[in-house]
């Protein structure tokens, strides 16, 4: 039976897991799935560790679920496969708890951020996810397979690793690691409570995405009406998703994504996902006053005990603007994975990215292509494969193509690998 590591007990994780017992109770040869998570699963929804306050909606609809969308990826097993994901579903869950009627009545509310959490710990209890209470750091191809060492306890052997998770924020240049007047997508969320009831302050949210988005929504929630705050985007304007037909079903069905000109798929990601206000955030900030909207890129962060000065370039003018506080939102390092690289990984993804950029050469499976043991990286898939693939859009299909190779070793999807495609 091979082995296949993942880097975290998040969504990702926890559904892999799930398909696999999914799998082996169709009759198919799943392998063993271990996840590799210091925290508590699903910590990153809780709101006790960052990135949310735990209180805020989920952005994607819950019946987008651990196997959403279901697909028929197994021949003549599908329908068992499918019928064993029914048992993780969002509904599922509720139904168990006496909460499914309700759910109903109200609308099919968004659950928050923490009951979504409990969702997912629900699925990885049930499912009985294999998890190993420590921190991976460091991978190291050895051979045919990946030796990683984690902190406690003995180095994991795999046959293939999947990585998860957002990384660490970005920083703008001269950002210090921690000050108490300078945030990030992360840390404001830690420090949110501290803020709370504060006087007047102004405020500049760096970011134009649903991470810039609900720093500002819960802003204009808690600070003192006499506050000011400025979202500052390199857009120049703040962009919501349209969230239509055509929009959503490239996230839950990117067969022929690939088949789309690079241009397109990238103006598409643009448009849709990254750098753009969800219509929920969009629906608050319509009906508010507090805020503004500043064009230009914050190219330095001078921080000081008072306040913060904020060096803006737009096109050829810059100016220094001196805020309370600063919440730099301006995404995340998808490629936080590759500080973790023994020298001999390096060096093979060095070779397998062959000087193209890593986001062209994610394969149907999620993995480097041409990378050996394979290394399956969803957070970088966007661009390659799908854009539902870093993020919660269809889970189902992320666990069927990464598992797919280990199930039938020697075998291919029907869609075209990454050398077949023109970029
Ligand atoms: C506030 C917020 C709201 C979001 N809302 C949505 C939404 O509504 N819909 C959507 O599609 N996407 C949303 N996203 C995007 C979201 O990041 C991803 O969709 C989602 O987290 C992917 O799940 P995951 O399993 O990759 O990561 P996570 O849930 O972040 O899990 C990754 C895990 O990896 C662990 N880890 C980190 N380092 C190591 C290590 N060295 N060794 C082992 N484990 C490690 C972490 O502890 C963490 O638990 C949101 C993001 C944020 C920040």
């Amino acid at each position: 039976m091979s082995t296949l590591a993942v880097l975290g007990a998040g969504p990702k994780g926890i559904a892999i897991a799930a398909k696999a017992r999914a799998l082996a109770a169709a009759g198919l040869p799943a392998p063993r799935v271990i996840l590799i998570e210091p925290g508590p699963v699903a910590g990153n929804w809780t709101g006790h560790q960052g990135y949310t306050s735990g209180l805020l909606p989920l952005g994607t609809p819950p019946e987008k679920d651990i196997g959403y969308p279901y697909p028929a990826s197994w021949g003549p097993q599908s329908a068992a496969v499918t019928a064993a994901m029914a048992e993780y579903s969002f509904q599922r869950h509720l139904i168990a708890r006496g909460a499914y009627a309700d759910w109903v009545d109200r609308g099919r509310l968004r659950p928050t951020h923490r009951q979504w959490s409990y969702y997912l710990r629900d699925v990885a209890a049930r499912a009985g996810a294999e998890v190993v209470t420590a921190e991976v750091t460091e991978m190291e191809a050895d051979g045919e397979r990946w030796r990683l060492t984690v902190d406690p306890g003995p180095p994991i052997w795999a046959d293939g690793v999947v990585v998860t998770g957002p990384g660490p924020p970005i920083r703008v240049h001269g950002q210090p690691h921690q000050h108490p007047r300078v945030l990030d997508g992360r840390s404001y969320w830690l420090a949110a409570p501290a803020h709370e009831g504060r006087m007047a302050m102004n405020t500049c949210v760096i970011g134009s995405g649903e991470t810039a988005a609900a720093v500002v929504v819960n802003l204009l929630d808690t600070a003192h009406r006499r506050s000011v705050i400025d979202v500052l985007t390199s857009l120049g304007v703040l962009y919501s998703r349209g969230e239509s037909h055509e929009e959503n079903r490239w996230y839950s069905d990117p067969g022929d994504w690939p088949a789309l000109a690079e241009a397109h798929r990238r103006e598409f990601l643009a448009r849709t996902d990254r750098g753009v206000f969800s219509q929920q955030a969009e629906a608050v900030l319509n009906a508010s006053r507090g805020f503004r909207t500043l064009a230009g890129r914050a190219v330095e962060i001078d921080a000081g005990d008072q306040q913060v000065v904020v060096t803006i370039e737009y096109g050829h003018e810059r100016e220094r603007v001196a805020y309370d506080m600063v919440v730099v939102a301006v995404g995340f390092h998808g490629r936080w994975f590759e500080t973790l690289l023994g020298e001999q990984a390096r060096r093979r993804l060095g070779q397998a990215e062959a000087g193209t950029g890593l986001e062209r050469r994610i394969d149907v499976d999620l993995s480097v292509a041409g990378l050996n043991p394979p290394l399956h990286l969803p957070v970088l898939a966007g661009l390659a494969q799908g854009p539902g693939f870093p993020n919660l859009s269809c889970l189902g299909l992320l666990s069927d193509r990464i598992l797919r190779r280990y199930v039938l070793s020697g075998s291919h999807w029907p869609e075209k690998k990454v050398s077949d495609l023109s970029a």
